[in-house]
């Protein structure tokens, strides 16, 4: 056996762990986590693609934001799929393709009136139910990062990987200012500075589910470091579980 076989084979027999990754709006988490999985070989899954297809949808049909009974209908009759990138998607910051009943959404779903209408109807209980047992559905296998508020404390408590992702709000707002420049878009930055205030304060304050550290997650401060030295470090804290994980642990929801 050759020495890169043997390597192979340590890494195949090697538990593939669930990750997860919570933190606000703009700390990295997307980009991060994305490289996270492409480093090992993981699926990658954004679950505020959901909220926010789902917020397309109750817009298009003019839902009320508020309205808990016909969002809970809705979230049940509707079918959301994501897809991993294609490599143009890819080179274009895409993160899951996102399909919302057979229609591709990828792009529609990323604008600051699809963001907030996907924060309001966050807070409904009967909304959240049904959007995770979908994410749990569709990570239940391991192998797998998932990013989100509430992936390490409510979909996968059980997870042997949990990162909470942190930077200041000025950083934040900065990432989320680039990206709306790099789309056209000519939002200046202290409006960014309000929109990324206005969602992390309904996030960590609504009464289900909101946006807090697991007891058991590494907080990982990425105000002054990149989306590469972040996920390398995440990486090397995934080998370290992965020695710790016994090899035929069964897996927990
Ligand atoms: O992650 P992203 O900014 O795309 O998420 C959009 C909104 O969806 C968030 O502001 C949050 O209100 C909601 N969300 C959530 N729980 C998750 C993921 C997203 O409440 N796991």
């Amino acid at each position: 056996m050759t020495k890169t076989q043997g390597h192979h084979q340590a890494v195949e027999s090697m538990q593939k762990l669930t990750i997860t990754i919570d933190g606000p709006a703009g700390s990295g988490k997307s980009s991060v986590a994305r490289r996270v999985a492409a480093l090992l070989g993981y699926s990658y899954l954004d679950s505020g693609a959901m909220y926010r297809a789902l917020a397309l949808k109750a817009l298009e049909r003019n839902v009320p934001p508020n309205s808990d009974a016909s969002l809970e209908a809705l979230a049940k009759e509707t079918h959301i799929e994501l897809k991993p990138p294609t490599p143009e998607c890819e080179a274009v910051g895409a993160k899951n393709r996102v399909f919302l009943d057979g229609r591709e959404v990828t792009n529609e779903i990323r604008t600051a009136e699809v963001a907030q209408a996907a924060s309001q109807l966050a807070t409904i209980a009967a909304v959240r139910r049904v959007l995770v047992a979908e994410q749990q559905r569709a990570g239940g296998g391991g192998g797998v990062v998932m990013e989100g508020r509430d992936i390490g404390t409510v979909v996968f408590p059980h997870a042997e990987l949990k990162i909470f992702l942190d930077a200041s709000p000025e950083v934040r707002a900065e990432r989320r200012w680039k990206e709306h420049q790099e789309k056209g878009e000519a939002f200046t930055l202290s409006q960014v500075l309000d929109e990324v205030h206005e969602r992390d304060r309904r996030d960590r304050e609504r009464k289900v589910s909101p946006l807090v550290r697991a007891k058991d997650a590494v907080l990982v401060d990425n105000t002054a470091m990149g989306i590469e030295e972040t996920a390398r470090l995440i990486v090397m804290l995934a080998g370290e579980r992965q020695k710790e994980a016994p090899v035929c642990a069964a897996k927990k929801v």
